[in-house]
């Protein structure tokens, strides 16, 4: 599907690489101004060199305060869009999660999309701009994965602040959805799928009998932050194959 995000200016974090990397690149041929934001200087230069002129990348941690993210981000607002993207996942059985990676995983996946999305919508109030905010959420914040308690807790909490951030951002002009997707082999996944025995009984369960590529995830992306989406706020759209619904 073609996109025309002319003009636009988007920011994404967790650029640096996997689904935001994708994103921002897609973003930029589809005319956008693209702010990628992640802690790998390096390979958010090298996204810059494939990207073109187009892409610009802010070197920061998203569990920065408020404070110091709202700094960082003012020469660039207002945003027209921002994809709350960056995310981390730890392995660990339920009985064993430690509260240290509680805290960690509920810091960068779901404190920190609030925070970066409550400092965008101040932009766009500001402004006057109607803009679309996308967190990237996961099948895992609406089915019970193994190991995956914090990541899944994180996930379906960032889904419920989706919906209270929708509730209350409709009256400027401004949507808020989420993307669930299933697993995509990125770094990411590879840690906790790539054994072939464990996915398969995963795949198994899949009317797609395939996990999702990039480019899936990317496309949904895009739509809700597109005009095409235009009555769309308040939802968890899954790019599952059908895991979750059948
Ligand atoms: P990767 O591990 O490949 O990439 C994660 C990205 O997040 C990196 O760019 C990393 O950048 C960034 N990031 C992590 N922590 C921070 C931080 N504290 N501050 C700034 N950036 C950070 O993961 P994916 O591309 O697979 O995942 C992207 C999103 O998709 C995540 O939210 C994930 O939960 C979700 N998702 C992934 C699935 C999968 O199977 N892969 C399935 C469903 C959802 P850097 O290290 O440079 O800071």
């Amino acid at each position: 599907v073609a996109f025309d995000f002319t003009d636009k200016k988007i920011l994404v974090t967790g650029a640096s690489q996997g689904i935001g990397r994708a994103i921002c690149i897609a973003l930029c041929n589809a005319g956008a101004c693209v702010y990628g934001m992640a802690r790998n200087e390096a390979a958010l230069d090298a996204l810059g060199a494939e990207a073109g002129p187009k892409f610009t990348a802010i070197v920061a941690d998203v569990t920065l305060g408020a404070e110091e993210i709202s700094t960082l981000l003012k020469k660039h607002q207002p945003f027209d869009g921002l994809v709350n993207n960056a995310g981390i996942a730890v392995l660990e059985p339920a009985e064993s999660t430690s509260e240290e990676s509680m805290e960690r995983i509920m810091a960068v996946n779901f404190r920190a999309p609030v925070v970066l999305a409550q400092i965008v919508l101040r932009g766009m109030r500001a402004a006057s701009v109607s803009g679309s905010i996308v967190n990237v959420s996961s099948q895992a914040g609406l089915v019970p994965l193994k190991d995956h308690l914090a990541y899944c807790s994180s996930k379906a909490a960032l889904d419920m602040a989706t919906r209270c951030m929708a509730a209350e951002f409709g009256e400027y002009g401004v949507r808020v959805n989420s993307v669930s997707p299933t697993v995509v082999m990125t770094e990411m996944g590879k840690k906790a799928w790539s054994d072939p025995a464990k996915a398969g009984k995963l795949l198994d369960r899949m009317p797609s009998g395939r996990f999702a590529e990039e480019s899936d995830v990317v496309q949904s992306v895009l739509f809700l932050l597109s005009n095409g989406s235009a009555m769309t706020t308040g939802h968890a759209l899954p790019i599952d194959g059908g895991f979750t619904t059948c």
